[in-house]
């Protein structure tokens, strides 16, 4: 009897650890399977806690490509948030006065993060969910819109920006007389606007080529961008025709910058000597744009007709 029921002990402990082994070799099977999924995706998978990262995917390294395992990273960065950019509009190490994660959980949405990594940029944006409520971890996918951004970027400079003289073009002036009118119009600062024009351009490209008329262009645009002050705005809104909005600036102040320039033009003398006319007038508060726009082209007119390489104020 004795010896039978030793046998039976033997019999449940033998099964007892197959099971336990059975048990545990699934689980691994499993957390291998998981594993294999979360290292397929394409996006960076990164688990941390508050303060740590516990664990990453094959794709981190595919951008973090000076280590190889997250023990190597770790002896030299505490965090991903290291290479977090710090720039409006994006998600960096402590904004608000909040860790990045605690951050993104409360912001879901606000969630595009920049990161510069040997010296190449990449846009991402990141989902967090809780894995673990008793550990506090947190899964952060990172998917990159590198791609789209670059794009995004691209269209908002050109639609912007004259292709010639590369300074901003009439719908960049459009956007901006309107918000700088809305501005002034609110906090009752002072706001000026000079229309100006080379004189007698068409001789220039007559006599010497379309192709020398487009060097000058290009010459004088960089002339006065280079002696205007932060804040000015400065456009090319026809063939030979520009605008400068001058926001904090009353009407002498606009006369004084616009004769400035007149002199600046009329001595630089590269390529083709020219010069410029210029029509100079001061925004009136609660004035419709397109009044404003022709009243200083009234202005230059006069100024042309006046005999040109002149100031006029209105
Ligand atoms: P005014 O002193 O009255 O302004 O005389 P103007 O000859 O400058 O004015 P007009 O309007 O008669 O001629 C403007 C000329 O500008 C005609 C056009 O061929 C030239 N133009 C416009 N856009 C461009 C451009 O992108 N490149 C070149 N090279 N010329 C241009
Ligand atoms: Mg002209
Ligand atoms: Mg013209």
């Amino acid at each position: 009897m004795h010896k039978w029921f030793s046998i039976a002990l033997i019999v449940v402990m033998i099964s007892a650890v197959i099971l336990s082994n059975l048990v545990h070799n699934r689980s691994q099977k499993q957390k291998m399977y998981y594993k294999n999924i979360i290292d397929s995706s394409s996006n960076i998978v990164v688990v941390v806690d508050k303060n740590s990262i516990i664990d990453v995917n094959k794709t981190f390294f595919k951008y973090f490509n000076k280590y190889n395992t997250l023990e190597k990273f770790k002896k030299e960065h505490k965090s991903i948030s290291d290479f977090f950019v710090e720039k409006e509009g994006y998600i960096y190490k402590n904004i608000d006065g909040l860790n990045w994660l605690e951050y993104l959980i409360k912001n879901p949405k606000n969630n595009q993060v920049k990161i510069v990594y040997d010296e190449k940029e990449y846009y991402f944006t990141i989902g967090v969910s809780l894995i673990s409520v008793e550990d506090k971890h947190y899964s952060a996918i990172f998917s990159d819109i590198t791609k789209e951004k670059l794009y995004q970027k691209e269209l908002e400079y050109t639609t912007i920006t004259d292709p010639l003289t590369k300074i901003r073009n009439r719908y960049y002036y459009n956007e901006q007389i309107k918000k700088e009118s809305a501005n002034s119009n609110r906090y009752f600062y002072p706001l000026s606007l000079v229309i100006f024009d080379i004189d007698y351009f068409k001789k220039i490209n007559d006599e010497f080529g379309h192709d020398v008329g487009d060097s000058v262009l290009v010459e004088y645009t960089k002339l006065i961008s280079s002696h205007l002050r932060n804040g000015d705005i400065f456009c090319r809104i026809g063939g030979e025709e520009f605008t400068l909005i001058l926001p904090h600036t009353e009407k002498s102040g606009a006369y004084k910058i616009a004769g400035k320039l007149r002199v600046l033009i009329e001595k630089h003398k590269k390529i083709v000597p020219i010069t410029m006319s210029f029509g100079v007038v001061e925004y009136i508060k609660g004035e419709g744009l397109e009044v404003t726009f022709k009243r200083a082209d009234q202005a230059l007119y006069e100024a042309k007709n006046g005999g040109r390489n002149r100031v006029v104020v209105r």
